[in-house]
């Protein structure tokens, strides 16, 4: 069995559904479970109407959904043209939609979002693409099931950022989703929703959801393989806008991944299929639009490799505190971390020495109120304008000689903090913003080849 996840993009019309389909059927032997995100865009847009309704803007939100709704009826139309299962999916979808207008009309009399009444709303996306894609597959020969998501996503009742409990989970997998696929048929489901355990009330999983509920299921159903089809050919060694050359990266450690995760690699956040990888599950990220790509396989066994990518991120903070008290006194880091626990604000890359400490923040709005806070403790400094340039490489310290060539690479590239990870696999180097570039440049023309210039 294997469970493939289709995100918004890869279902966000007739044609990318069509597509989709096209894919299932070419691992109908392998005994698929389907996740579909809303269509790319759509939980954006509820979101704006529940915050539009309880604003008071009623008219305005009514007319979003309005063309929601046009929008999905098109699609409907487009995929399963006018018979009878065009006619049941049109008006189930219709009254979701009536359903969708009656929760904004209570929110623009009550005038308070509450997260409870959000993920109504937001789960109505994903609600509406799986009964969708479910009949669109239909229309295309697969057998394909709809299946309430919600009935098996059972979190706790903590509203847009739900917790998944895994064992009323695995139970109810087993009983309304395997059941399915030893019948031959094909289940379709909605990620990201969910339902409080204990009232059966709708959850949402958070934003970008739909891969961690994939991974769930995937583990649920201990399958062989979870595949992540998206919008892009997978995961590559640099970013491709900055590093000419850039290339798939065919397998990647599940901490690999993890280390490059904070660097806008926006492919998918590992710590959602965290579930399944634990258990040994491969999970690969595929195109949809591209479906021949081998796409990359994210693992705990992949190659052990000096540098695997290298990521890069401007626009980064380097505050820097110097303390003699700091020399054979203990809790000064504490007391260093409790400041920015108190400013909410998340440190990213630490480095220190017997006096002095350094750190990195990617978001300053509550710097300046930090520093005086800081003062308390010592000399306190702050660099503006730095960037961070990341090496990741399971194999990056096997031995002293990848470590060197990497610093050397970096030629005059002008060094103001250097961080290896406790696991040895990242090392990360604070420059200037405008030095990301040039240092991600020449790091990968050393490591992969090609030109330093792109
Ligand atoms: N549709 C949800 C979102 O846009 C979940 C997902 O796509 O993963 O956040
Ligand atoms: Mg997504």
């Amino acid at each position: 069995m294997i469970v493939l996840k289709f995100g918004g993009t890869s279902v966000t019309d007739a044609r990318a559904i069509r597509r989709v389909a096209g894919i299932v059927a070419s691992r109908r032997d392998r005994a698929p479970v389907v996740v579909v995100s809303a269509l790319g865009g759509a939980t954006n847009l509820l979101l704006e109407i529940a915050e539009q309704s309880a604003r008071g803007q009623l008219i305005i939100a009514l007319r979003t959904v309005e063309a929601l709704r046009q929008r999905h009826l098109d699609e409907a139309e487009a995929l399963l043209g006018a018979g009878r299962e065009a006619a049941d999916v049109t008006s189930e979808m219709g009254a979701m939609f009536d359903e969708l207008a009656s929760l904004a009309g209570a929110l623009s009399v009550l005038g308070d979002l509450t997260p409870r009444s959000q993920d109504a709303i937001a789960a109505i996306g994903e609600q509406l693409s799986s009964i969708l894609v479910a009949a669109a597959f239909r229309q295309a020969g697969l057998p394909a099931v709809h299946v309430d998501a919600r009935q098996v996503m059972i979190t706790d009742a903590n509203f847009a950022k739900a917790e998944p409990q895994p064992d009323a989970i695995a139970e109810a997998a087993q009983r309304l989703i395997a059941p399915v696929v030893r019948n031959g048929e094909i289940p379709v489901l909605g990620g990201f929703i969910g339902s409080c355990g204990a009232t059966g009330v709708t959850t949402t999983l958070g934003r970008g959801g739909s891969d961690y509920s994939a991974a769930l299921f995937g583990a649920a159903l201990q399958s062989d393989a979870i595949e992540i089809w998206t919008d892009v050919d997978g995961m590559l060694t640099a970013d491709p806008r900055v590093v000419q050359g850039a290339q798939l990266i065919d397998r990647i450690g599940f901490d690999e991944a993890s280390e490059l995760a904070s660097f806008g690699a926006k492919v998918l956040h590992p710590s959602t299929i965290a579930p399944a990888v634990r258990l040994g599950i491969p999970v690969y990220v595929l195109n949809s639009a591209n479906p021949e790509s081998a796409g990359t396989m994210i693992t705990f066994n992949a190659p052990r490799r000096p540098v695997t990518a290298i990521a890069g991120k401007s626009g980064v903070s380097l505050v820097k505190v110097r303390s003699p008290r700091m020399l054979l006194t203990e809790g000064f880091l504490r007391a260093l971390f409790e400041v920015f626990e108190r400013h909410k604000t998340s440190v990213d890359v630490v480095a220190t020495s017997e006096v002095s400490v350094s750190l990195t923040v990617d978001d300053p709005t509550h710097l300046d109120a930090l520093i005086v806070d800081l003062r308390a403790l010592g000399d306190v400094a702050i660099e503006r304008n730095r960037g961070i340039v990341a090496i990741v490489g399971s194999g990056l310290s096997d031995g002293g000689v990848s470590m060197s060539r990497a610093l050397q690479a970096l030629g005059d590239v002008r060094v103001y903090m250097l961080s290896l990870s406790a696991t040895g696999i990242n090392l990360t180097i604070v420059v200037d913003d405008e030095q990301v570039r040039p240092a991600m440049q020449r790091l990968h023309a050393e490591f992969f080849g090609g030109s330093a210039r792109a």
